[in-house]
């Protein structure tokens, strides 16, 4: 059994037993991250499948998590990787990725990154300018090898999201402006140190909608046919990630039905033959992460009760930064009235998680649902508050632990800086 759910107690249960166990079991207090590699493979294992051919390549977005643990359970499903800095492609080879299964991205990659991507032989180098083309192909001049790079476009689609998460419109800094593209192949094709490989756009996170992918991917279709009809080769078509998974606000189409959808579009426009490259991250570690926190206080005033947590926006920060909601409930009972104002000890207004049902009394311990993406990742020691545990569990047992760094190391490392 693997995934949150709980059993006929109402206890929350994670990879097949009561999460309170867990953490009890891992020797770490809270908050701790706790994890389910079985689900997150079994997910990365479904997406893999949902492209079909080996030809194709899911390149996992590793910013949504990247824990070793994971990052190497993906990679046994044959699934690859989408990095955006030296740190992730260094994570993504030490996890055993195969360079040819690894993609960059980023606007603005520091030289040293560029050489480390074209040094490991990674499967291509998204640029995202005409600006960059000329640095990627004199990093790759200086080294003497050719550099195998793709195009990111941006095709002007706005999406149904936060706007610090729509990549794709006219305003966003990401991606080459479709009126740009004809000057960027022309620039590319003239340098004898970049290969262009590939083609491709990534529109924004939190996709709840299959048309809008599918509009971002018809457009990086016409353009990959426009190319080929000019006689110019192009190995793959990359539509991106970004699809939603269910916070609480009901069910969102599945990943596998985004890829479908794309794969059978790409047949449609007679690209059939050509590798699809997909670039999920949210919808393969999301759901199956959580976050458990303790009740530290409750707090009642004229207009709110509120529950405090040892947990904060430091350790989870996408409801400060995005509105996000996360359901937070109980850890060994199911939620109930009344409810509660969530919120962390950080010295911000910012700090707040909305409003749950935690039912009174208030449970000692919290679960934090569909945490697993963009959760420790995006932590901070803001406020002097070290970096949260990691749990990872499968089939009911703890596998590893990831200890929290602690107080002591980052009182020491501050009074040294
Ligand atoms: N690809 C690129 C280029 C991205 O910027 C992102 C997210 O920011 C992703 C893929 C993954 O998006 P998601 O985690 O929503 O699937």
């Amino acid at each position: 059994m693997s995934g949150f759910s709980r059993d006929a107690s109402g206890r929350a249960v994670l990879a097949g037993t009561p999460l309170s166990e867990l953490v009890e079991s891992s020797g770490v207090g809270t908050p701790a991250y706790v994890y389910d590699l079985g689900a997150i493979a079994n997910e990365a294992r479904l997406m893999v499948e949902a492209l079909s051919n080996p030809r194709h390549l899911v390149a996992y977005a590793v910013k949504a998590n990247t824990a070793g643990s994971i990052v190497r359970r993906i990679a046994q499903t044959g699934a690859g990787a989408d990095v955006v800095s030296r740190g992730e492609l260094e994570v993504a080879l030490g996890a055993g990725i195969r360079p040819d299964r690894i993609v960059m991205a980023s606007v603005a990659k520091a030289d040293h990154e560029i050489d480390a991507a074209i040094e490991a032989g990674i499967r291509a180098i998204h640029v995202e300018s005409i600006e960059e083309i000329d640095r990627v192909a004199a990093r790759a001049e200086a080294s003497g090898k050719v550099a195998p790079i793709s195009l990111r476009m941006n095709p002007g689609i706005d999406i149904d999201a936060h706007s610090h998460v729509a990549t794709g419109h006219r305003e966003a800094k990401f991606g080459i402006p479709l009126t740009e593209l004809g000057a960027a192949w022309e620039r590319a094709d003239r340098k004898r140190s970049v290969k262009v490989v590939g083609l491709g756009a990534h529109v924004g996170s939190t996709l709840k909608s299959v048309d809008v992918y599918v509009a971002s991917a018809r457009s990086v279709c016409q353009v990959a046919r426009d190319r080929l009809k000019s006689g110019k080769t192009l190995e793959f078509v990359d539509f991106g990630g970004g699809f939603q998974i269910d916070y609480g606000a009901g069910p969102v189409p599945r990943p596998a039905e985004f890829v479908a959808a794309a794969r059978q579009l790409a047949e449609r426009e007679g690209l059939g033959s050509m590798a699809i490259v997909v670039e999920p991250g949210r919808s393969l570690v999301g759901p199956h992460g959580v976050l458990v926190a303790s009740v530290v206080q409750e707090k009642r005033t004229p207009t709110r009760r509120w529950a405090f947590l040892d947990a904060a926006m430091n350790d989870l920060i996408r409801p400060a930064l995005y509105g996000a909601r996360h359901r937070i409930e109980p850890i060994d009972r199911a939620p109930s009235e009344p409810s509660f104002y969530v919120a962390g000890p950080v010295c911000e207004s910012a700090d707040e998680f909305g409003e749950h049902p935690l039912g009174d009394p208030l449970p000692s311990r919290v679960v934090i649902r569909d945490a697993g993406a963009y959760g420790f990742t995006m932590a901070s020691s803001y406020n002097g508050r070290p970096l949260p545990a990691e749990i990872f569990a499968e089939d009911g047992v703890v596998k590893h632990v990831s200890a929290s760094p602690g107080r002591d190391a980052w009182v020491k490392a501050r009074l040294q800086a």
